[in-house]
């Protein structure tokens, strides 16, 4: 491996890959991506992949209206497929969160966003095999629906590639030099090491271990997000759209063939702190069984399919449920982490914020939500994955 780079970034998932694209797409020459295991090995390649507007700030709104335009035209933009799916997402919201959504509509228009909140009845027209009860209202995003992180992780592998940057899977990152307050290198569990004046923390679930590397704390946890698998029943009919239920805790989402992945969006994932080599493993028939009942309350045709499996999945959660994008307290150390469960839906946005940040200090959309200080200032905590849609 070369001995020096302009810019080495550690972890080969979808925000990595993306960094890469738009650094080199931006001129910077000699960029390293270095993967301990393989590319979207991580959070990544467990990733549901949903993508939804809904977002409880403006600066959220227009990163993943920006990063689904990349998604809808991914071919001719970056090249390989995303996988985009446009069956439009239902999220449906309890009465007390009625009154911030419709506030939260007029930024939405305004940006571009094509929504309207729904009727529990109007919702059902549209989507009868949906049981809307104790749900209040329902946003509709007809361009919303899911992709593929896998995919959209390789188009940018290619394209970072074709631009001139070394991507290295199996070298795991087992040290960051640092001298005074400033990056100097990685050094890597083959013994070699890279000199690099910036460095960028996409780790993901290993965010943390990777800044302590540097002697920087993240303030992130690693809480565990199981999923399950679901073959619908035969005379199910057309697939589903993507379905949030915030009120009633649940999701739905569909997979390839007659498939749903579905699971909970009530629990604290934060409060169930998880060890990442774990990603992937086994879950419990009890937590299977809450799960699909709750699915099956929200969907309930879906309550004769046919469980096929379960895996845990983890989310990079901080305390506010969004993402540090920064470049942290020791100079030329960057971080693009924490993206608490919906960082797959931002990343052609986050790679093109990260690259801007890094080259010219300045960012197209304001980056203050996603500074790493806002957690010094003592803003509340906020306590659940619904926090990551609309403001409490
Ligand atoms: C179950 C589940 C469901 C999800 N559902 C959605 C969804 O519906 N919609 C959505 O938008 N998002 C969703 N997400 C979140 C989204 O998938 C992630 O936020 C995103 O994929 C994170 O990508 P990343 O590149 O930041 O991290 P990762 O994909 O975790 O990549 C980090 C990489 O760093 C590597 N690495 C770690 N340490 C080192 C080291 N020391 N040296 C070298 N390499 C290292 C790892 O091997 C890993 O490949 C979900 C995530 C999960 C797990």
């Amino acid at each position: 491996m070369a001995q020096t780079a302009d810019v080495v970034i550690i972890g080969g998932g979808v925000t990595g890959t993306s960094l890469a694209y738009h650094l080199a797409d931006r001129g910077v020459k000699n960029i390293v991506v270095v993967e301990k295991k393989f590319l979207a090995a991580g959070g990544t390649g467990h990733s549901v992949g949903i993508i939804r507007q809904l977002y409880p700030t403006r600066e959220a709104r227009q990163m993943v209206l920006r990063s689904l335009r990349v998604f809808q035209h991914f071919r001719e933009l970056i090249g390989g497929e995303s996988g985009y799916v446009g069956c439009g997402a239902l999220i449906g919201i309890s009465k007390v969160m009625l009154p911030t959504l419709r506030r939260s509509m007029e930024t939405q228009a305004e940006l571009g966003i094509r929504a309207e909140v729904l009727t529990p009845e109007e919702a059902h027209r549209i989507e009868p095999r949906i049981d809307p009860e104790g749900v209040a209202g329902l946003l509709y995003e007809p361009e919303s629906g899911y992709g593929d992180p896998t995919g959209v992780t390789l188009g940018y592998a290619r394209a970072a590639r074709d631009r001139g940057v070394r991507i290295e899977q199996g070298v795991e990152v087992t040290a960051i030099r640092v001298a005074g307050s400033r990056v100097l290198g990685v050094d890597l569990a083959s013994g070699e090491s890279v000199d690099a004046p910036v460095i960028v923390n996409a780790a993901g679930l290993w965010a943390c271990f990777v800044a302590r590397f540097a002697h920087v704390e993240l303030p992130i946890v690693v809480g565990r997000h199981p999923v399950f698998v679901v073959r619908r029943p035969p005379d199910f009919g057309a697939a589903h759209p993507v379905y949030l239920d915030l009120a009633g805790g649940t999701y739905v989402k569909p997979e390839l063939g007659d498939l749903t992945l579905t699971g909970s969006l009530t629990e604290d994932e934060a409060r169930h702190p998880m060890d990442p080599e774990r990603l992937g493993g086994g879950v419990s028939f009890e937590e299977a069984a809450l799960a699909l009942e709750r699915t099956s309350r929200a969907v309930p045709s879906l309550a004769s399919g046919a469980y096929q499996r379960g895996y845990a999945g983890a989310f990079d959660i901080t305390p506010d449920w969004m993402p540090i994008l920064d470049e942290s307290p020791v100079k030329g150390f960057y971080v693009a982490a924490g993206f608490s469960g919906h960082g797959f839906k931002l990343a052609p946005a986050v790679g093109e914020m990260m690259a801007e940040l890094i080259t010219s200090g300045r960012t197209t959309i304001n980056r203050a939500p996603f500074r790493l200080d806002r957690f010094t200032e003592g803003r509340p905590a906020r306590s659940s994955f619904v926090s990551s849609y609309l403001a409490p």
